[in-house]
């Protein structure tokens, strides 16, 4: 799967390559978000998450999300956006 990117968004290298990642992630950083643009609906919560080979992905959580937790990386309701689901959880 690709986005149509041809270069890093913070260097601008155009040496990218396409991986595999791993089904499960951990989260190394979340906070919960409580104050939002009109229409969009309060508390939710947001993680940093790695996953292998070496991608940090960054994601709307369903749920709680401590530090060091194992995530799963799912589609969301909202089109075009991702969510991380708790690792045994639905
Ligand atoms: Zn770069």
């Amino acid at each position: 799967m690709t986005d149509g990117r041809d270069r890093c968004p913070y260097c601008g290298g155009t040496g990218l390559t396409e991986a595999t990642l791993a089904a499960r992630g951990t989260v190394v950083s979340s906070t919960v978000v409580r104050v939002a643009p009109p229409g969009v609906e309060v508390p939710y919560t947001v993680a940093y998450a790695d996953f292998e080979p070496g991608a940090r992905l960054f994601a709307r959580v369903r749920g709680d999300a401590p530090i060091g937790a194992a995530v799963r990386l799912a589609a969301a309701p909202e089109p075009e956006y991702y969510t991380f689901e708790l690792e045994g959880q639905g």
